[in-house]
């Protein structure tokens, strides 16, 4: 499975990471990708940009180095209400908007009905179009209800490359909602969570996770432009 886009990548705005967009882009190109989403965390994790640098991101050209780019946000879920540290009237100007987890903004609740809620609430955001690394052991959550959820909504849910490594115990979890998506024949879209521009393109641990429950290729929506410009299309109309 050769997967050409890379859904999840972080800048050197976020605060803790390392490159530049110019430097994440010129390696996406040096690995073949075709498309790549910057993702830098939203404003409530601290270092992270404020909401214009979200809104600014339309300064940036729709290619670099032959790669597209999608304008992003890794918003944060801020409370257990679901909701997210941008305003809709930025995020609607955005090409892709993840919301997830963080333990530096939301302090982990072993509550799996609360995190359950939560995390269905942030996909109800008619602006939210997937969520980041739901695998995250330390907010267990329903996963079925997680997958239907975001079945009935058109959403989507990541495969984070990262959280076997730097969230140790969530490969298992990660298992569990790839066969919860193969099930009910939904699509998952996977990023590298890469936070220095040489981590970008690295998918070996998704990879794995989805070949070991027998993940059909077809709903891997990094796969193919077409299909994730469709799907994402789909979701809702954005803006120019
Ligand atoms: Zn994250
Ligand atoms: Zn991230």
């Amino acid at each position: 499975m050769k997967l050409k886009i890379d859904m999840h990548t972080h800048t050197i705005a976020s605060g803790h990471a390392f490159s530049t967009i110019e430097e994440v882009a010129a390696q996406a190109a040096k690995k073949g990708l075709r498309m790549i989403a910057t993702t830098d965390h939203g404003p409530a994790m601290e270092g992270a940009p404020i909401a214009m640098f979200f809104a600014a991101l339309l300064m940036l050209p729709r290619e670099i180095d032959g790669v597209r780019l999608l304008r992003g946000v890794e918003a944060n879920i801020i409370d257990f209400d679901g909701n997210v540290d941008l305003p809709s009237n930025i995020l609607k100007r955005l090409d892709f908007v993840m919301a997830g987890f963080h333990e530096v903004v939301l302090p982990p609740s072993d509550d799996v009905a609360g995190n359950t809620g939560a995390m269905i609430k942030a996909l109800s955001n008619p602006y939210v179009d997937a969520i980041s690394h739901p695998g995250n052991i330390h907010y267990p959550v329903d996963i079925p209800a997680i997958a239907k959820a975001a079945k009935e909504r058109g959403k989507l849910l990541e495969i984070n490359n990262n959280s076997a490594v730097v969230r140790p115990g969530s490969e298992e979890n990660c298992r569990r909602i790839a066969s919860a998506c193969r099930d009910l024949n939904i699509p998952v879209v996977c990023g590298s969570d890469a936070h220095v521009s040489f981590n970008v393109g690295i998918f070996s641990n998704a990879i794995r996770i989805l070949k070991s429950v027998n993940f059909p290729d077809d709903l891997v929506l990094n796969t193919s432009v077409r299909k994730m410009t469709r799907f994402l299309d789909g979701i809702r109309k954005r803006e120019p």
